[in-house]
């Protein structure tokens, strides 16, 4: 009968089940978190550049875990506190569409080098925005982008015919709507402020908040009452 460890291999009553393999796992090496299995040529190029610059003192490697662990916390929903601050707030909807960049930075979200337009969504004027070129996104205020921002069907046809690509995502702009498209570039990132939806009257700031969704903020959806990601 054979061995259950035995692999089909004549091992006969050695109990070494593969010691002598090489599988792959070598203990003996110090576990490094920011080394991938796999050790792309940018990879590499990204380990060589920040060891250079915590060996010249111009970074730490304290300063860069927090920045990672930053990045990694951005999501929408950082987004969706700035809309909901807008919505209750007229004179930070105000600075925010005036000075996006400082006025997020009144709710901790900081933009860095970048500069943060808001376009405001009303009943003349629907926003969207895209970037043709590749995929600058507002990851400060939304994360990571999703997968279709990044795609050439939507980066080039949302600019050709947004109605229909709107259309699309199940989002219908009435006829008399402006639609306004804003192509994001490296150091200028947009966000949508959505509408404000009717019978939201008494909700708090943080309810609010719920109501408003990722998409909602690229432009592509409008935010919904009844169909809130919460
Ligand atoms: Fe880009």
């Amino acid at each position: 009968m054979s061995h259950p460890h035995d692999h089909g291999h004549d091992h006969h009553h050695d109990h070494d089940h593969g010691h002598d393999h090489d599988h792959g796992h070598d203990h003996s090496k110090t576990f490094r978190p920011d080394i991938p299995d796999e050790l792309t040529y940018y990879k590499k190029l990204e380990i060589a550049v920040r060891e250079l610059l915590i060996e010249k003192g111009i970074i730490t490697p304290e300063e860069v875990r927090q920045t990672v662990e930053a990045m990694d916390r951005r999501s929408p929903e950082g987004g969706a506190r700035v809309t909901a601050r807008a919505w209750v707030d007229p004179d930070f909807k105000e600075r925010l569409l005036k000075n996006g960049t400082e006025a997020v930075e009144e709710l901790g979200i900081k933009m860095g080098p970048t500069k943060l337009v808001v376009v405001e969504n009303t009943d003349e004027v629907h926003n969207v925005i895209v970037c043709t070129l590749c995929s600058c996104y507002p990851r400060m205020l939304l994360g990571v982008p999703p997968d279709w921002y990044k795609q050439r069907a939507y980066r080039s046809r949302v600019v050709k015919e947004p109605r229909t690509v709107l259309k699309e995502f199940g989002t219908e702009i009435p006829a008399d709507v402006t639609l306004r498209v804003h192509d994001s570039t490296a150091d200028m990132r947009y966000m949508v402020l959505p509408r404000r939806p009717a019978g939201t009257e008494g909700m708090s700031e943080e309810d609010l908040a719920g109501l408003v969704g990722r998409d909602t903020m690229i432009g592509v959806a409008v935010v919904d009452r009844k169909t809130s990601p919460s």
